[in-house]
């Protein structure tokens, strides 16, 4: 596994920190339990890390020592991936592995560089494109200007792309990206936090809470939340995530619920660890996901776990992992009164909210385990691997 920003290690919830980090952390225990030997390479983001070490979870971290050793943010890093693609090279010279799996755009610039010549087959995840990201963000998006020519090629040298949902073939075709080269493995879930029965963090002084999760950055769309708030009453939002970094997004936040009257229904939490999560899950009535786009989205699958029913927009991978009318609903983006009207039932229908809460969680159980997900990338790595490499079946 290649993911030069995001580390498995990382704390979650900060500017450069969310899902691509539990992605690649979880679906390397997953693979390293039936017995595959994983080495994760992450930039050296700090001075004081170890060059390399073994996690609890069986597999290895390698820290690359590629840019300062100090945080920089992952737009930043592009001119760092020619130095962590020569040292992949150095240690893959010696021994190849069968199969790198890049994560984010400039993994795979980086994977590419070292595994072209040693004829290592490369399967790529992007995790988010650099045209949905244009599309929505327009001048604001801070991506490098090269990100979208460079994220063709690296899909047109892959053997494999993983898309983590439809949507983002349509996107990949649309790249020219055949559709015999690109597999459709979503994103999981850890089903042994994520529980329905556990823990549920204390509740304010309001009759119902509504839970809304994620880095805060402006296209997770929190505002809409917070407008949705003013048309339903007695009723709380708790946002969890944002670190100092994010103090700006914060402080907008605050703005547009006062300008609402409703700032004292209003609780930011900032970043919050993540075996603290589930507890603030469960202690909701309805999880809100309303961003502009959203590339997967784990945060629904975690509500859907904790049994909560989940409102979101019908973007990215919420359009798969979300069923409208059965696991919760799906609702256009940008439109603060359609969240509101599609939460109300269940802020006032507790067999509604306790019937798709259960479906959610049948859902999860069924199709999102990370185990589950580690059995289909491998099913990507064999399409990836020359059939005269494959093992033979005895
Ligand atoms: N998360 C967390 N603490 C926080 C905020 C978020 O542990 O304070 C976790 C959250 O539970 C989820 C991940 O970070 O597992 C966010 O993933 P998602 O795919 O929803 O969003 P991304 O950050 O990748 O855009």
């Amino acid at each position: 596994m290649i993911s030069e920003h995001a580390s498995p290690l990382a704390a979650l919830g900060g500017v450069d920190a969310g899902g691509q980090n539990v992605h690649v952390a979880a679906l390397s225990a997953a693979l390293a339990r039936v017995g595959h030997e994983v080495t994760v390479y992450t930039r050296r983001d700090r001075a004081d890390l170890p060059d390399q070490l073994e996690t609890a979870d069986g597999y290895r971290v390698v820290h690359v020592p590629a840019g300062p050793g100090r945080p920089v943010p992952k737009d930043r890093l592009l001119p760092y991936m020619g130095d962590f693609g020569a040292c992949l090279h150095a240690r893959w010279r010696a021994d190849p592995p069968d199969v790198a799996h890049a994560h984010f755009w400039m993994s795979g610039l980086a994977t590419g560089l070292a595994a072209r010549e040693l004829g290592v087959p490369v399967v790529q995840t992007f995790h988010a494109l650099g045209t949905v990201k244009r599309r929505h963000q327009g001048a604001a998006d801070p991506s490098p200007p090269d990100r979208i020519r460079l994220e063709r090629l690296i899909a047109a040298r892959a053997a494999q792309v993983v898309a983590t949902c439809t949507d983002e073939v349509f996107e990949l075709t649309r790249m020219g990206v055949p559709r015999t080269r690109i597999s459709v493995v979503p994103c999981g879930v850890d089903l042994r936090l994520f529980t329905p029965d556990g823990p549920v963090a204390p509740r304010g002084p309001h009759r119902r809470r509504l839970l809304a999760v994620g880095r805060l950055v402006r296209r997770k769309g929190f505002d809409i939340a917070v407008r949705a708030l003013a048309g339903l009453p007695d009723t709380e939002l708790v946002i969890v995530g944002g670190t100092a970094q994010e103090a700006a997004e914060a402080d907008r936040l605050r703005r547009v619920a006062a300008d609402l009257g409703v700032d004292d229904r209003v609780r930011l939490l900032g970043q919050v660890p993540r075996p603290r999560m589930p507890s603030l899950l469960r202690s909701a009535d309805a999880v809100l996901c309303t961003p502009w786009y959203e590339p997967f989205g784990i945060v629904p699958l975690e509500a859907m776990a904790c049994r909560r029913p989940v409102v979101a927009t019908a973007v990215g991978g919420m359009v798969d992992t979300i069923v409208d009318g059965v696991t919760g609903r799906l609702v256009s983006a940008l439109d603060p009164q359609a969240v509101a009207d599609a939460v109300e039932p269940l802020l006032t229908d507790g067999t509604l909210r306790n019937a798709w809460g259960a479906a959610g969680s049948a859902r999860v159980q069924t199709r999102y385990s990370w185990d589950r997900i580690a059995d289909s990338t491998v099913a990507a790595y064999r399409r990836a691997v020359p059939a005269d490499r494959l093992p033979v079946a005895r």
